[in-house]
This record gives C-alpha cells, structure tokens and sequence, in this order.
C-alpha cells in the first residue's frame, strides 16, 4: 500500500500559474470575496481558475467551528458585509459564470445562522445574471435548520448542496460539531419545500470508513430522496488537521461510482479530485440535458 505521507500519482494537480488564473484572482481581490478554493486549499485551484470557475464563500472567511478536515480559519467571525451580494453577482457577470456555486462558513454566531445572506446572494445573482444557474452549498444551520431553509428554498436556488462529509461512526472526531441525522434531515427538508429544487450531497474518502459504511451512506441520501452526491479524496490541509487512513485508488473511485448510479442517483462524481464544486457546472448541464 502506499505510505501516507506520500501523495500517490493519481493526485497530480497543475500549478496554478495561467492568464486565467491570475484574473480570476484579481477580481476576487477586487470585489473583496472570498473563496473555498483558497481557504480549503483546494487542489483544483490551477484547473478551475484557469478556466475562470470559483467557488465563493460568503459570511467571512472565519468559522464558528473546527472540524477537523477543514483548512478554514477558526475564531472570532467578522462582520456580515451587506455589499456582499451584490459583488457575488458581479464576480458572476464578470467571470461569466453560467453555474455559480456559492458557499459559505458556518455562523452559528448569527440570528439566522446566515441564511439571510444567502437569500440576498441568490437575490441579487437572479437580478445580474438571470441566465446563471445557482448552486449553493450550505452549512446545517443547527438549531435555525427550518426557518433557514425555508427562507432559502423561497429565494429558489437551483440546486441544494449539504455535504455529509464522513460516515457517521466517524463524526465525533472528524466533524465534531454536527450531527448526521440533522444533516440528512435538512436535505430531506429541502426536497419538502421544493421538489423541483435539486439536492445534492458529498463525502470525502480516505479517512477510515469502510466500504459498506459508504454504501449505506448513499442508501440514506437516497432515502432523503438526494439527487446528486460526489465523493472525493480527503487530503489532509495541514498536519493539525486529521491524518489521511488511506489513498483510495481511482478503481475503487469507479467502482463506488457504479454504485451510486445502481442505487439511483441522477448525478455521480467520485475520483480522487472530486470536491462539491468540481466540474459542478459541466455536471449540471449534462444532467439537464439527459
Ligand atoms: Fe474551487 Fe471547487 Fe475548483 Fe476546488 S474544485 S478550485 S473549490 S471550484
Ligand atoms: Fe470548515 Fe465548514 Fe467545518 Fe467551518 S463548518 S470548519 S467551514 S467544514
């Protein structure tokens, strides 16, 4: 097998130096929006913002919680910036985004958890670019769970993204502060308020789940009637972070692929460099077009 602390050819990644890149940078700067894709370091920064895809996160870019995969910033949050989704829209313009997917860190600090900013996000997104699909990717919202998504199910997003992360053996030490069942409950709640609406929701691979695990993980979403689901390695950020158990190969990527379409999932994305927002656009237009 292969050591972990050695990264194994399949997770080969382009170094993000392109014309693209840097312009995909400087509007971010620009607009003062933050991205997952620099806060996660995300491996696909050089592919995506090559071809000008980012992934914004909005609401900050300091978390009210730690789990223990994420590279995000932890601490005291920042104030909500009310010019915020307005400079979404015109990153969205500017980039000439035709999906946008837009997430955010969690702000349990807040009265309504942040759902009111993703309201305005979708809002103004709808306004600017009205040809624009809208993906959003949400934190669980805790104890705020139904007004938050039923104010954001009224504002109509197009597709609902809520990862799951791990399986649930796995929670108390990779995603401390959440719950599974609260997780898989707001992805039902959303298909309840909207059925037109598509659900969506990933794990990562990697940190020690077994393979029957997994699949019962995708029987639960289906049982929450989720659409789509992605799976990709866990790379660990930062040696605090969580250790990675294992390098999942692309094989058996395909071969968890194969079951998520058996069980029904209208939209599957498993390789090692899958990530929520990886190639959401093309997916979504495929599916839409099948
Ligand atoms: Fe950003 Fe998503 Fe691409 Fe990663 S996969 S760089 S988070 S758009
Ligand atoms: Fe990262 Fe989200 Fe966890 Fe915050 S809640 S630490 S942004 S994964």
């Amino acid at each position: 097998s292969i050591p972990r602390n050695r990264k194994p050819d399949w997770i080969r990644v382009k170094a993000p130096v392109s014309k693209g890149y840097e312009e995909t940078r400087a509007l971010m700067r620009e607009l003062k929006l933050n991205t997952v894709c620099e806060e996660a370091a995300c491996p696909n920064i050089g592919e995506c913002w090559t071809k000008k895809h980012a992934t914004v996160m909005i609401l900050g870019d300091v978390c009210t919680r730690a789990c223990a995969f994420c590279n995000v910033k932890t601490g005291m949050p920042r104030k909500v910036d009310p010019l915020e989704p307005e400079n979404v829209a015109e990153a969205a313009a500017r980039l000439g985004l035709q999906h946008i997917v837009v997430t955010s860190v969690d702000r349990d600090d807040l009265p309504d958890g942040g759902a009111g900013q993703f309201v305005k996000v979708i809002e103004a997104l709808r306004r600017t670019t009205p040809a624009t699909t809208i993906e959003i990717l949400t934190p669980d919202f805790r104890g705020l769970m139904r007004p938050a998504v039923e104010a954001i199910c009224a504002a109509g997003p197009d597709v609902y993204n809520h990862n799951l992360e791990t399986v649930p053996r796995l929670y108390p030490t990779i995603r401390p502060g959440a719950r599974y069942y609260a997780s898989l409950r707001l992805l039902e709640e959303v298909k309840r308020h909207d059925p037109a609406i598509f659900t969506k929701s990933g794990i990562m691979l990697g940190l020690g789940e077994e393979r029957l695990e997994v699949h019962q993980v995708m029987d639960d979403m289906r049982s929450a009637d989720v659409d789509f689901i992605t799976m990709g390695q866990y790379l660990q950020p930062t040696p605090r972070h969580a250790a990675v158990a294992d390098f999942i190969t692309p094989q058996v990527f395909n071969a968890y692929g194969a079951v998520a379409r058996a069980k029904g999932f209208l939209q599957v994305a498993a390789s090692p460099l899958t990530r929520s927002s990886y190639h959401a656009d093309a997916d979504f237009a495929a599916m839409k077009a099948a």
